[in-house]
């Protein structure tokens, strides 16, 4: 079993010690997390870490031959144990890249965690956060890169902390990295409070209140995440949508289906319009659209005339059942289905 403790008050060895770090006391190594001093480390515990001086690439430069030290750290009780919390929980979600594998993603989920822990969360507590692989994923996203930079080891590695270690645990951490965790994670918990509702994209200053392709007015998304599902604003020219030529380019935002026809063209033109109408109309297999005869009112709703309302579902309009029919009867006469680059066959 690890034991840990805190440095003995009674230790009169002089250091220089902020409150932020204390000396290590013999025999003992810093937990690589929390920083608080493990006495007895087992040895399958231990890790090595490879610190290079503080101003190594100066002394690069000079042309002096430079070598890291190498440090040994450990893990203290409730950090390994926060350790294997992650490790089971990216096996139970599935959350490794390659099956059977997921070293990664537990050091990332840890760290994420470790963010918690600092500001108080740890254990079951957290287990609200950490449902779904969705849910474990956003609070990777949200929280790892924190963690990961308030831990001991990130300390080390960046010149301080050798021979040292926290007098309690997370005792090295800024006020201001608890701060920008504590932000963050009240950001994530509000996330989680919100339910999806119909969000129309942004219209200040005249941006056309509709995805500028399939004309669909709102996405079904939570409040936080509507910025990202609608885009950056794009310019696009109605006489390359299939409309009347304007003299200045019309701003829209494109819903992501919309996005992912641009994507797979690469401009905002007809052909990327008849893929995303061709990936709507034919449930999102992937055709060739030079080989289909689009209807000659085939359109994208922003071609249409400025102060159309835009459409309650995607393309209504157009008629896609139309459509839908030429596509059943090329299916019938045997032509040969493509897909394009970057899509799956
Ligand atoms: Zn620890
Ligand atoms: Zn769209």
């Amino acid at each position: 079993m690890t034991m840990t403790t805190a440095p003995k008050p009674r230790d009169r060895r002089p250091f220089t010690a902020t409150e932020q770090e204390a000396r290590l006391p013999e025999g003992a190594v810093a937990c690589l997390s929390c920083g608080q001093a493990v006495a007895h480390p087992a040895p399958g515990s231990l890790s090595t870490l490879s610190v290079w001086p503080v101003n190594a690439s100066a002394a690069a430069q000079r042309g002096e031959a430079l070598a890291p030290s190498e440090l040994s750290v450990g893990r203290c009780e409730d950090c390994a144990a926060r350790h294997a919390r992650a490790v089971a929980l990216v096996t139970v979600l599935g959350l490794g890249s390659i099956p059977g594998t997921g070293e990664v993603e537990a050091d990332r989920l840890d760290a994420a965690l470790a963010a918690l822990d600092v500001i108080g969360h740890r254990g079951d507590s957290t287990a609200p956060l950490t449902r779904t692989p969705g849910e474990a994923r956003d609070l990777i996203a949200t929280l790892a890169h924190l963690g990961g930079g308030a831990s001991w080891s990130a300390r080390v590695i960046g010149g301080r902390g050798f021979g040292l270690c926290a007098p309690r645990r997370w005792a090295h951490v800024s006020t201001g990295q608890v701060t920008e965790i504590g932000a963050a994670y009240r950001d994530l918990f509000h996330r989680r409070m919100e339910t999806p509702e119909q969000i129309g994209p942004p219209i200040e200053n005249g941006v056309l209140p509709g995805c500028g392709f399939c004309g669909v007015g709102a996405l079904y998304v939570r409040r936080s995440d509507a910025a990202a599902a609608w885009g950056l604003e794009v310019g696009v020219q109605p006489g390359q949508l299939g409309g009347k030529p304007t003299p200045d380019l019309l701003r829209c935002h494109l819903c992501p289906a919309c996005r992912r026809a641009v994507e797979i063209v690469g401009a905002p033109g007809m052909p990327a319009v008849e893929r995303a109408l061709l990936a709507f109309a034919d449930d999102y297999k992937p055709r060739a659209p030079w080989r289909v005869n689009f209807p000659a009112d085939t359109r994208a709703w922003a071609a249409l005339p400025l102060g159309t309302a835009p459409n309650r579902s995607p393309w209504s309009h157009l008629n896609v059942a139309k459509l839908r029919s030429e596509l059943i009867r090329l299916e019938a006469t045997g032509v040969v289905r493509h897909s394009l680059p970057g899509e799956p066959r």
